[in-house]
């Protein structure tokens, strides 16, 4: 169980926020096995909002700002893609050019080898 990360989940008033006796109900942040937000951090888009709203600067600062266009070149441009519809019999895995859109055929071994970025 892991509590969502978002710094105002417990201000939104929900039911399922309440805990306490009478008189001294309080709301609180909400606790889940998994979110589907921010991650699985937060039990909702509000909540990953706010936690970018009030974090997220100071995030990409921390893990490195983009300061200049990454840029797709030939040598960078290779994916790995599968055929579904394949009613020649090719071989149903191959590298792909995003930039020259060659192709080169590739083993099933070679596609679930995640190391193997490019032929
Ligand atoms: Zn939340």
């Amino acid at each position: 169980m892991k509590y969502c990360q978002g710094p105002l989940c417990h201000t939104y008033q929900t039911k399922d926020r309440i805990r306490g006796p009478k008189g001294a109900k309080v709301y609180q942040t909400r606790r889940r096995s998994s979110f589907y937000s921010l991650g699985g951090n937060a039990c909702s888009m509000r909540c990953e909002q706010d936690w970018f709203q009030k974090f997220g600067e100071r995030a990409v600062n921390h893990f490195g700002r983009i300061v200049e266009p990454i840029k797709l070149t030939e040598d960078n441009a290779w994916r790995k893609n599968e055929r579904y519809y394949n009613p020649r019999g090719l071989n149903p895995y191959y590298w792909y050019n995003g930039l020259t859109e060659q192709e080169l055929p590739m083993t099933e071994e070679q596609y679930n080898n995640q190391s193997l970025v490019r032929p």
